[in-house]
């Protein structure tokens, strides 16, 4: 039977905006000592601004953002929004077919008859198009159109208010790593960490990646210690699910997320964490 105070826990941890989908991870809660991280959307707020617009040769910043909105145009990608959003005007979805994403990578699609790429290095690379490595710092998405190099574009997302509190928080709290995976660049990965005192950071992923991650992770860590990890996005349904628990972010997840997650936080404040952990390890000393 559950004792009572479980579901003491669970009220109390609802009423804070943090839903658990049963007593078990109550108690898991209680016992984390790794907390794994998505970046964006998680960490970081999920909405990039433009913040340079770079041509190649024969193209001008219109035409290289305007190819870009175009081909991003059925993505729900927080990439996708920040271009539609850079490029303003209405997209005449007639203009665009063939369109696929490739998660991690970004997308293709053909614009007025035209083939174009939108995406990262990795991208690029996979369809043997070339491109410029880049200096500024930010988030890269490329584009070619045709098979010749349009130019990139350099968006820029910013870490969420709080979230450095959140981690000094967990770590006071008895957890011995935070640790950050994201599908973003070395460099862009790099500075968030050192900006949020992270233990450990591991960029370039692909969502499977993330899974052999947090797989490595489990086989490393004690038997007795929890390992949660937390997301919101489609791609990491499968991290949440193979995690110990998994902590969607509610309020712009994914449903995907939020089905595979354990642990809800239906305000995407990542203090919230620390919070659930208090209440489970309270209800769990009345328990015992
Ligand atoms: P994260 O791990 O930060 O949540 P994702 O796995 O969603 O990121 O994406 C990883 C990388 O793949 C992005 O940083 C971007 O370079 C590229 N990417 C993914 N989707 C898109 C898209 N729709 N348009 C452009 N680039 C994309
Ligand atoms: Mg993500």
């Amino acid at each position: 039977s559950i004792p009572l105070s479980f579901f003491g826990g669970i009220g109390a941890a609802s009423a804070c905006g943090i839903l658990v989908k049963g007593s078990n991870y109550l108690e898991a809660l209680s016992e984390t000592k790794y907390v794994v991280f998505d970046k964006t959307g998680t960490l970081t707020k999920g909405v990039f601004d433009v913040t340079g617009i770079y041509p190649g040769q024969g193209f001008t910043e219109e035409e290289l953002l305007e190819y870009a909105a175009y081909a991003e145009s059925y993505s729900n990608h927080p990439i996708s929004k920040s271009l539609k959003n850079a490029y303003g005007k209405e997209l005449d979805a007639s203009n665009v077919s063939d369109v696929e994403e490739i998660s991690g990578h970004g997308v293709t699609a053909k614009v007025n008859g035209r083939q174009v790429a939108a995406g990262n290095a990795k991208l690029m690379k996979s369809l043997n198009l070339a491109y410029t490595e880049n200096t500024g710092v930010g988030t890269v998405v490329h584009v070619a159109v045709d098979g010749n190099y349009a130019g990139y574009i350099l968006i820029s997302d910013v870490i969420k208010d709080g979230a450095k509190e959140a981690i000094a928080s967990l770590k006071n709290s008895g957890v011995k790593k935070c640790i950050m995976l994201t599908g973003d660049s070395k460099t862009v990965a790099e500075h968030v960490a050192g900006e949020l005192k992270l233990d450990e950071v591991h960029s370039e992923l692909l969502p499977a990646d993330k899974v052999s991650c947090v797989e490595k992770l489990l086989q490393e860590k004690g038997a007795k210690e929890k390992l949660a990890f937390v997301g919101d996005g489609i791609n990491d349904a499968p991290v949440l699910s193979r995690a110990d628990i998994g902590i969607a972010m509610g309020a712009l997840g994914s449903d995907a997320a939020i089905e595979a997650a354990d642990v809800v936080l239906m305000d995407d404040n990542p203090a919230k964490i620390a919070l659930a952990m208090r209440i489970s390890r309270k209800c769990l000393r009345i328990v015992y």
